[in-house]
């Protein structure tokens, strides 16, 4: 099994060390993992890492990725923020870091002079939000600079699947063009769904990813990767079996993973949990 998308204490809004990350996985039959913590950013730097942390977290993935050489293979991945215009930033960021896998994430939507946080569910309805949101996700992929947009169908906890897929589907030519991964981000299985009618959050409802987006993605060609994006030890892995036995029904067959930025396929069916 593999999981690209973990975070750790690093994160600040994570727990458990690097390392304790690792045991988890060795004990799930995890062969590859990539730790992609929250990079630096200008909002919300309390939950990320700090411009000052890099060195030391991506010594950390080293220091481990060495004692535990023989077992699994541990990369060195970030989770990075994407607002339209922030590209600069990033390359100045990214400029002296050796990554193997850098996801790109739209947590933050630019509304009225201000920010939707996209776990913010009774506001992701409005066409406003959503017309901003896809151009986020569309600007993040003709910006080059990410491997995979990370779960992208996050807002399927409060849009209607019609309508994600609808909105999305210009952008699926473009993520071929720039090969662009979609993430299948097991972390919506564990998430609840916002019921308008109600006001109400409800867990136990399949959330993301959005099985009828894949079925598109596999048309055009597009890649995906995987991650439980687990905050916690504990959650290392949780749900990448549902997520990949799910996927295979929409069509997907491979899987690709990153080292030091280039794609590594993997078929499906050789993915198992131990
Ligand atoms: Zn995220
Ligand atoms: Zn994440």
């Amino acid at each position: 099994m593999i999981d690209c998308h973990t975070h750790t204490s690093y994160s600040k809004h994570g727990r458990g060390s690097i390392e304790e990350l690792v045991q988890v996985a060795l004990e799930r039959g995890v062969s590859v993992l990539t730790i992609t913590d929250h990079a630096p950013f200008h909002i919300d730097t309390d939950n990320r890492l700090l411009q000052r942390e890099v060195g030391e977290y991506f010594n950390e993935i080293d220091r481990v990725s060495a004692m535990y050489e023989r077992d699994i293979t541990i990369l060195r991945g970030l989770e990075a923020d994407f607002i339209p215009g922030c590209e600069e930033a990033l390359l100045g960021l990214l400029r002296d870091i050796d990554l193997d896998f850098l996801i790109g994430s739209v947590h933050y939507v630019p509304l009225d002079e201000s920010f939707v946080r996209v776990w913010e569910l009774p506001q992701l309805h409005s066409s406003r939000f959503l017309d901003s949101y896809f151009t986020s996700l569309r600007e993040l992929v003709l910006s080059g600079l990410f491997d995979a947009i990370g779960h992208p169908d996050a807002v399927l906890r409060a849009v209607p699947e019609d309508r994600y897929c609808k909105m999305f589907t210009p952008l699926v030519p473009l993520m071929k063009q720039k090969n662009v991964n979609y993430e299948l981000n097991a972390s919506g299985l564990r998430k609840t769904v916002y019921d308008s009618t109600s006001g109400k959050e409800r867990y136990g409802t399949w959330t993301y990813p959005s099985l009828k987006l894949i079925r598109a993605l596999v048309d055009e060609g597009v890649g995906f990767t995987l991650g439980s994006d687990a905050h916690a030890p504990e959650e290392v892995g949780i749900g990448l079996e549902q997520t990949i036995v799910a996927a295979a029904t929409a069509g997907v067959d491979s899987i690709s993973y990153y080292q030091r930025r280039k794609r590594v396929n993997l078929p499906l069916a050789a993915l198992r949990m131990s």
